[in-house]
């Protein structure tokens, strides 16, 4: 396992941020604890891990002590939990391991959770790579990132639980955010640049990019279309919601 995240092209000492898809990459000898193992092993002991950690609840204040991952697979909830993980104090967090840990942690804002600030921005920050193993582009977070940059204009209305004053607050506001599901544009326009390198990881197919790549690559195709990325009227909510937000000559496809 640690051959095939090499000859991919990891770099030993750097930032890895990795979403990950268990179920297409196993079985693996430890389970997730033995993947996350191999992960480190490739970055050694100067490299910096980094996952995905939110939750879905936002009802609830966001504890990262306690608050379970559980959209995120079942790596990621394994990660967050492993003795020196930190994890960043948002209900949008990100869990890391390593010497840059909490440079990519510290505040992580509630309201812009995928923006310049937050730890998508400061592993592009970093130069670091991001890692799709057995995941596909839809979840993709740093692609956020990439939307923010080039100026979307397209918001859903969004609403989180957290603590204030010792009390739990709801704290209302706007994200960049559809569905999702044409973020899968991604990979022809990273292959099509040759920004990205493809491989097996164990039985999954595995895809390794750098971050600044993949936003250069995004925000250079959203500024040409705004709306590349949210779906034709009438195929799902919320890219209805977020194409309405744009006002109505928008919202209808034109
Ligand atoms: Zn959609």
């Amino acid at each position: 396992m640690s051959e095939d995240l090499a000859r991919l092209g990891i770099e030993p000492g750097g930032v890895l941020l990795v979403h990950t898809s268990f179920a297409r990459t196993g079985p693996i000898a430890g389970g997730p604890a033995g993947l996350i193992a191999a992960l480190r092993a490739a970055l050694g002991p100067d490299g910096t891990l980094v996952m995905p950690s939110m939750t879905d609840d936002d009802e609830h204040p966001f504890d990262p002590r306690r608050t379970p991952c559980l959209g995120m697979g079942v790596v990621a909830d394994t990660f967050w939990r492993m003795p020196g993980v930190l994890r960043s104090d948002s209900p949008h967090a990100f869990a890391a391991i390593g010497p840059r840990a909490e440079t990519i942690l510290a505040p992580h804002p509630v309201d812009l959770p995928h923006g310049p600030d937050s730890p998508v921005g400061v592993v592009r920050d970093l130069d670091g790579q991001v890692l799709l193993l057995g995941a596909e582009q839809d979840g993709n977070t740093t692609i956020h990132l990439g939307e923010y940059l080039a100026g979307v204009r397209y918001r859903r209305p969004k609403s989180v639980t957290v603590v204030r004053d010792g009390r739990p607050a709801v704290v209302h506001y706007a994200e960049i955010d559809h569905c999702c599901a044409r973020f899968a544009l991604v990979d022809e326009w990273l292959d099509t640049a040759n920004r990205q390198r493809r491989g097996r990881v164990g039985r999954a197919v595995a895809r390794l990019m750098r971050s600044r790549d993949l936003v250069d690559v995004v925000v250079e195709r959203l500024r040409a279309d705004e709306t590349a990325f949210l779906h034709p009227v009438g195929v799902d909510v919320e890219c209805d919601e977020a194409r309405a937000s744009l006002g109505p000559a928008r919202a209808e496809g034109a």
